[in-house]
């Protein structure tokens, strides 16, 4: 009951909104026109969405010698194709980013250092929310209410957690290339984005992908990078961290076993462990999460995006 007029409200608030600006907005549609696909800047997916992971692409008819962009407080790092005719940087929004306009900052620089001059290249791009699922789940209750010896664990996990994803930010050139590939071969389900009840109680975002695999599905690397954690942790179990450079990293979790450490660098599709049941789980999966800066990313959407060719 509740639910259904939570429902009819978030029906009828999107109604007026939709009346209020009937005037100046065409439907859904006119993303693409808000931020012109023809332009030096191209987004990639064109519609974005909460939780969306973006190639920004520039294409300007003169040559640049660096660029430089914020969006949505983070700052964005560029790279060049071989003749610098192209930049690129893979971005992306929070799953739990509010939808509205966002201003995607972008500053090319043409010439030398010694007579430099810049480019505003920056677009308006509007922020569309994505209508992701909610479920109940029920797991052992130590994970729902912790014990004080659990609590121990957890705020130790979130120390070494934090350690792992400052470094992660430091670097400043991509270790991926080209295509992300899928962690198992296994099929990902419907998962990221869901709003979660664990035991009737505790609500939680689900922050990455769950795909359907057995204990001891042999688990790779989606792309090039160097491991940042290879350790067990309360929630995520036997969890790696890859660093795949300028903030973006991929995150396994529950695994059965670990087959690397702390430090090395890992080539894509290089088997990182096996696949397994360990920490909160309601069965064996393999969760994967991509995070860029801080900002938690669709890893479906990700594998879609054709990296292939940034030349
Ligand atoms: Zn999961």
């Amino acid at each position: 009951m509740a639910s259904r007029s939570v429902r009819f409200l978030a029906v009828a608030l999107v109604s007026l909104t939709a009346v209020a600006q009937g005037q100046h907005r065409a439907p859904r549609k006119s993303a693409a026109q808000v931020h012109p696909q023809s332009g030096p800047v191209i987004l990639i997916p064109a519609t974005v969405e909460s939780g969306s992971p973006e190639l920004i692409q520039i294409r300007a008819p003169y040559a640049l010698s660096r660029v430089e962009g914020e969006w949505l407080g983070h700052k964005l790092q560029f790279f060049p194709n071989h003749d610098r005719s192209a930049w690129f940087s893979l971005a992306g929004v929070d799953v739990e980013a509010p939808a509205g306009p966002s201003k995607l900052t972008i500053t090319g620089f043409v010439g030398t250092t010694s007579g430099e001059s810049s480019r505003d290249l920056s677009l308006q791009v509007p922020i569309h929310p994505a209508h992701y699922r909610t479920a109940s789940i029920t797991v052992a209750p130590k994970f729902v209410e912790p014990g004080p010896e659990e609590k121990v664990q957890i705020e130790a996990d979130s120390k070494v957690k934090d350690k792992a994803f400052a470094e992660a930010s430091k670097s400043d050139k991509p270790f991926w290339s080209g295509n992300f590939l899928a962690p198992v071969k296994a099929q990902p389900t419907d998962s990221f984005g869901t709003r979660r009840m664990f035991n009737g109680k505790l609500a939680s975002i689900h922050k990455g992908t769950d795909f359907r695999a057995a204990t001891g599905t042999p688990v790779h690397a989606g792309n090039s990078g160097a491991v940042i954690l290879a350790q067990p942790l309360y929630y995520e179990g036997n969890c790696v961290m890859i660093d795949h450079g300028q903030g973006l990293m991929s995150i396994s979790m529950h695994l059965s076993r670990i087959d690397v450490k702390p430090g090395q660098q890992v080539t894509r599709g290089q088997q990182i462990g096996l696949s397994g049941a360990t920490g909160r789980v309601t069965g064996p999966h393999l969760h994967w999460a991509i995070r860029w800066q801080g900002a938690m990313l669709d890893p479906a959407k990700l594998l879609k995006l054709n990296l292939n060719s940034l030349h």
